[in-house]
């Protein structure tokens, strides 16, 4: 079997900066207790091995013990849930990736105008949530076309759609473009609300997809970028599956089968990917083909919440960097697995789009 495996691939820099957070607050909290509001980032194994190390999360402020530690999720929390912790005087560490934070602050903007905004996302998704709890009152949240006549507009000259970041942009396209036949004044965000990490895994699987005769991705139910990737691929005409790690293979998929992509979320670890890897070889034997369609070098900072708390503690920031292990790690564990491999860098064409 050849099995392809897209780069860019796994954890983005957000996901990267978000898990830090918990790891850094575990190093430096000794025994007093850890509280993270909802999934720090979408994946089972994720939360559970933080599970394992005595981190406790929670879905509502009240489960909190007054005066303790939390952090808010790469997600991001309405100011409401902002406000509920600072009554329960918890000290809360923020490790919202900045990119949501930006449509966060965007949307804080267009309201103070007297601007109603559109929200394209999934309703109920904890990003949505929070980005609309910065103006309640000026968003309403459009996940189809279907949704657009039960709008209620005052003025379509004030009038803006923003996005979730990790939407389907091909979804994203066929949403945007019914907005615009219904409000032709609609206002554009300054920039694509939809992040790097989402468009260059999605470009990646599609222009690799092609090739394949199946395609796994690797990555949890409720992780929407994860999701996002096996629609694209069962879309473009290639079959998929979402697969939280190696035990949920099933050997029927693979009856004819000789070429498979793999690939995974945003929030994956990359050893789940390994593992996958490591269970198609030993059933069906074969070599790897890394394919390279970006090289991703975006990196966040601690955020300004942890590092006032370090200096808390004694503990200098400056010292301290975010933990990155990019797929060059996958390349020497490859080479220790004995497993054949290549690295092939691929140039996409012009309307498959480059970031
Ligand atoms: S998927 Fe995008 S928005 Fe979400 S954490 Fe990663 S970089 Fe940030």
């Amino acid at each position: 079997m050849k099995i392809l495996l897209a780069n860019p691939r796994g954890f983005c820099a957000g996901v990267y900066m978000a898990i830090d957070v918990v790891d850094q607050l575990l190093d430096i909290c000794g025994d007093e207790k850890v509280f993270v509001y909802h999934e720090i980032v979408h994946n089972r194994h994720v939360v559970q091995r933080f599970r394992d190390r005595g981190v406790t999360f929670v879905e509502g402020i009240d489960e909190v013990p007054d005066g303790a530690i939390l952090v808010f999720s790469a997600h991001g929390v309405s100011p409401a849930v902002r406000a509920q912790a600072r009554a329960k005087r918890l000290v809360a560490i923020d490790a919202t990736c900045p990119l949501v934070m930006k449509v966060h602050a965007e949307a804080i903007r267009y309201a103070k105008r007297g601007w109603q905004i559109l929200l394209v996302g999934h309703e109920n998704h904890q990003e949505v949530v929070g980005t609309r709890g910065e103006a309640p009152e000026a968003i309403q949240v459009v996940e189809s076309p279907d949704d657009i006549p039960g709008l209620v507009i005052h003025d379509p000259a004030k009038l803006v759609y923003l996005t979730q970041t990790t939407l389907s942009l091909d979804d994203a396209t066929v949403i945007i473009r019914a907005l615009k036949q219904a409000f032709p004044l609609i206002h554009e965000p300054p920039s694509s609300d939809i992040c790097y990490a989402t468009t260059n895994r999605q470009t990646a699987v599609r222009a690799i997809a092609p090739e394949a005769d199946f395609v796994l991705v690797v990555g949890s139910t409720n992780s929407s970028n994860s999701v996002r990737l096996t629609e694209i691929a069962t879309n473009d005409g290639t079959p998929s599956r979402l697969i939280d790690d190696a035990a949920e293979l099933d050997p029927a998929w693979f009856a004819g089968v000789q070429t498979v992509l793999v690939t995974s979320g945003a929030s994956v670890p990359e050893d789940l990917v390994h593992g996958v890897i490591e269970a198609l070889i030993d059933r069906f034997g074969g070599e790897v083909e890394q394919r390279d369609v970006y090289d991703e070098r975006v990196e966040f900072g601690l955020p300004g919440t942890l590092r006032e708390l370090m200096r808390a503690r004694g503990v200098d920031p400056d010292t301290r960097r975010i933990r990155i292990d990019r797929e060059a790690d996958t390349s020497a564990w490859l080479s220790r697995k004995h497993i054949p491999n290549r690295t092939v860098q691929v140039t996409l064409r012009e309307s498959e789009g480059s970031r």
